[in-house]
């Protein structure tokens, strides 16, 4: 979990190139307000985009896509479609994260004074890992009828994850770690990803261990939230989870998630949507982008910026109350990013 933020990232002129993967549905307009928003901080990064087509068969774009994220260290995306029919055209988003080997995805689950969730004074991080378990992409039929799905997990990528998270609460000064599985019914996949979490904690005698199976999970966490801390969880666990706090907090337009493997950092919305049926309206929530804008500047230790853009933020949220149509306000999505603007022009100034 520690080399990537001493390896150094693409800096020409004193300014940082980043990839910008806009994605589909709401992806474009979401950049363009954090591209903008950048404008007005005078934030030194560069972005080289790279669009990837829904429908491609090709995998031109996604190469191409992946060779920038080499060379520049860092990306930010949207949600990327994969419309081809041909099914051996995989998911674009499961093929950068794999290719790059970004094996743990970390969305912090931190409640808005401003934003009247189900619950409040949530604050909570997940700890996924991000590259293998239901994800695996190995599925066939054969006979006609009966389809098999395999389900990976290994030891290496267990113990990175659990290491990550064990990690994260040492240096954050969290006091507990959950790991969430469903061991009682895999007992070897689940059990191994169990059984290797167990063994990290012994190495963190100062921090708490527990764990808990998923469906007990789920039910705990939209009736006593509060009890988590930090979490660590195989894949599409994670996924789910991730979804249901972010619905417990206000929903998908709000928070970032972070994708670290050992060389490489992509950041983006962290309920990961397309947001089809919004795009194009002036009503998507530009914040989730926006804090995965802020958690890169962080990443490429721009913290006077990031901690500009991140108040900017929370002053339009929780003190103006200037809310698109998803946190139940009327304003639009030009409205929210217009006063961020306003914000981020007076806290410049300082520096
Ligand atoms: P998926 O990409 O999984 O199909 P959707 O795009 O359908 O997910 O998004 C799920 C829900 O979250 C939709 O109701 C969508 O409008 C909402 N949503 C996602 N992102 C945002 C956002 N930035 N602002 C407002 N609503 C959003
Ligand atoms: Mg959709």
């Amino acid at each position: 979990a520690k080399k990537v933020t001493t390896l150094p990232k693409a800096r020409y002129g004193g300014r940082h190139a980043v990839t910008m993967l806009p994605g589909g549905g709401i992806g474009p307009e979401l950049m363009s307000y954090v591209k903008e928003v950048f404008k007005y901080g005078g934030v030194p990064v560069d972005f080289e985009t790279v669009q990837i087509h829904p429908t491609s068969d090709s995998n031109e774009d996604l190469e191409y896509a992946i060779t920038s994220i080499r060379r520049n260290g860092v990306g930010i995306k949207g949600n990327i479609e994969t419309k081809s029919l041909d099914t051996s055209v995989i998911s674009r988003n499961v093929a950068i994260r794999n290719q790059l080997d970004l094996f743990v995805n970390v969305v912090h689950c931190k409640s808005y004074a401003g934003v009247a969730g189900q619950h409040q004074n949530v604050d909570i991080v997940i700890v996924r890992q991000n590259t293998e378990g239901e994800y695996a992409m190995l599925e066939h039929e054969s006979p006609p009828g009966v389809v098999e799905s395999m389900k990976v997990i290994t030891a290496q990528n267990s113990e990175r994850v659990a290491r990550y998270a064990f990690e994260f609460a040492r240096k954050n000064n969290r006091k507990k770690v959950t790991t969430v599985h469903k061991a009682n019914i895999m007992k070897l996949s689940d059990g191994l990803y169990l059984e290797t979490a167990r063994n990290v904690a012994k190495e963190y005698p100062e921090i708490q261990h527990n764990d808990m199976i998923i469906d007990n999970c789920c039910m705990q966490l939209v009736s006593n939230p509060h009890q988590f801390d930090v979490m660590s969880m195989p894949n599409l666990y994670g996924s789910i989870v991730s979804n249901v706090i972010c619905g417990l907090i206000g929903g998908a337009g709000l928070l970032s998630g972070r994708n670290f493997g050992d060389y490489y950092a992509v950041f983006e919305p962290g309920t990961r949507n397309t947001g089809t049926a919004i795009a194009g309206k002036n009503i998507a929530n530009p914040i989730a982008m926006l804090n995965a804008s802020v958690d890169m500047l962080e990443y490429l230790n721009l913290k006077p910026y990031a901690n500009t853009i991140k108040l900017a933020v929370e002053k339009t949220i929780n003190e103006d109350l200037i809310h698109t149509p998803d946190l139940k306000g009327n304003a639009s999505s030009l409205d929210v990013v217009q006063n961020i603007i306003r914000h981020v022009q007076t806290l410049s100034v300082k520096w």
